[in-house]
């Protein structure tokens, strides 16, 4: 692709000039997106002429589109329908929501044309996905337990899929799917077109890039480990014990706004979103534990904006696409640095602004070091100060006098000096009486919320 500076401008300019089919540029332009993104124009004419890719590149910075655009001009122009049990194209995530997500993009591109797009995740009727698969389909968009469920019961082959999509493999290897994408590979035909997307690269990752890609084309759009410039980040220091009142303090701010808050374990978020319904916001959670029927309703209640603060744990909220999401709040760090940047960048998208707010309490401070020292920067402090226990080595340092003292939060993140009760966001609601009193908030540390990870 020639690289002179007018040509590289063109191509940032519009999505004409990047080799996609009439129709998928038509849809796009119904669908308002008129300038590719960069990762957009640096992928794309690639992927048309077939190349393999590695993309480093976080959620956000429209890498759905990056793949399944030229994807769709291919399957377009191939013409042909598929035999029954093959599938054309596979896309794997590591989530049933990732993938959901993409499913309902490549379904909006393809609009019009005649390529059937089907998702296959666990928690769903594997008879029915059998039942649908037996026709054949031309993009399937699957998690790698319930294609390998599909593939053992023989309800698919892989032998006619020519072009493989691995999104967020950084996280599928986390989440421990290595052997299930081993295993998948070898049932896919050794001559296709293969594209990896993952926000890091670890060593296991570039391994695995190198065994599944063919003189891959790298394009990378933001350094691994950096969060999208545009989340305003902070930490704000304090007491597992205290954290529940500051995070009902935050919201009670932001009324109206949607936040997501990370827990690290399922037991801690459904505490956590008992404990603020109790106070009375409007709050949903998702975690492992809930059903696949539970976590769609809770998530289109969300996206609706029914609900505003979604308590939710890491596995349940990777790639999760909203752009209404206007808050984070770290309510424990993750102890995997790279999850940090996934857990900032639900907000913050399709160009909007967002705040990521990290709670760190005594025992989190080594967490929050690898933090800083993944992102290659301190985070700015809003409030408390840094815990002892070698604090001292820690990057954080306090952001010169702060408003309110003490726990009290930075003006533009409104954390501010714990006033009183926390404040619920059901205005005009009362919350029913529980008899443990559930309705009003307990005193500053006096109750704590049970279950919650002791500091
Ligand atoms: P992704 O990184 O694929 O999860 O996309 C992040 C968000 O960016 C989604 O809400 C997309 O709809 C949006 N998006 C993708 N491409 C573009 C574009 N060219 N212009 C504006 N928004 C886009």
């Amino acid at each position: 692709m020639p690289v002179d500076g007018l040509h590289e401008r063109r191509l940032l300019e519009n999505f004409d000039n990047l080799g996609l089919s009439p129709l998928v540029l038509g849809n796009l332009a119904a669908l308002g997106l008129t300038k590719p993104t960069p990762i957009q124009a640096q992928a794309i004419p690639h992927i048309v002429e077939g190349r393999d890719l590695l993309g480093l590149a976080q959620t956000g910075t429209g890498k759905t589109a990056a793949f399944g655009l030229p994807m769709l001009t291919r399957l377009i122009a191939f013409g042909k329908r598929p035999a029954p049990k093959t599938v054309r194209a596979l896309i794997l995530a590591p989530t049933r929501e990732l993938a959901t997500q993409i499913a309902d993009n490549i379904t909006a591109f393809a609009q019009g044309s005649p390529i059937r797009v089907f998702r296959v995740v666990g928690g769903a009727s594997i008879n029915v996905q059998s039942e649908r698969l037996a026709r054949g389909v031309d993009v399937l968009i699957a998690t790698p337990g319930r294609l390998l469920d599909l593939l053992d019961r023989r309800a698919l082959t892989l032998s006619e899929t020519t072009y493989l999509v691995l999104d967020e493999a950084d996280q599928m290897l986390d989440i421990g799917f290595i052997h299930a994408l081993r295993k998948i590979a070898r049932m896919l035909p050794e001559n296709r077109q293969t594209l990896l997307f993952s926000a890091t690269m670890p060593k296991l990752m570039s391994e695995l890039a190198d065994s599944y890609l063919k003189e891959p084309v790298r394009v990378q759009v933001a350094p691994p480990g950096q969060a999208a410039e545009k989340i305003e980040q902070a930490v704000h220091f304090t007491t597992q014990g205290e954290k529940a009142t500051l995070l009902a303090e935050y919201l009670g701010k932001h009324p109206g706004e949607l936040a997501i808050i990370f827990n690290r374990t399922k037991h801690g978020s459904e505490k956590l979103a008992k404990l603020l319904d109790g106070w009375g916001f409007s709050v949903g959670a998702i975690h492992g534990n809930k059903s696949q029927g539970q976590r769609e309703r809770t998530l289109a209640a969300f996206r609706a904006s029914e609900i505003q603060v979604l308590v939710a744990t890491d596995v349940a909220a990777r790639g999760l696409d909203i752009p209404q999401v206007a808050h984070v709040y770290n309510y424990d760090l993750p102890n995997v640095p790279e999850n940090y940047v996934h857990r900032i960048g639900r907000t913050a998208r399709a160009g909007r602004d967002g705040k990521a707010v990290a709670f760190c309490a005594p025992l989190e401070m080594a967490d929050l070091r690898s933090i800083e020292k993944m992102m290659k920067k301190p985070i700015p402090v809003v409030g408390g100060q840094p815990h002892a226990e070698g604090a001292g080595s820690g990057m954080s340092k306090p952001a010169g006098r702060r408003p309110g003292g003490g726990n009290g939060g930075g003006k533009s993140f409104g954390g501010g000096k714990p006033q009183g009760k926390p404040q619920g966001q059901r205005q005009g609601k009362p919350h029913a009486a529980k008899a443990d009193g559930g309705a009003r908030p307990p005193k500053r540390a006096s109750r704590r919320p049970k279950g919650e990870r002791a500091a």
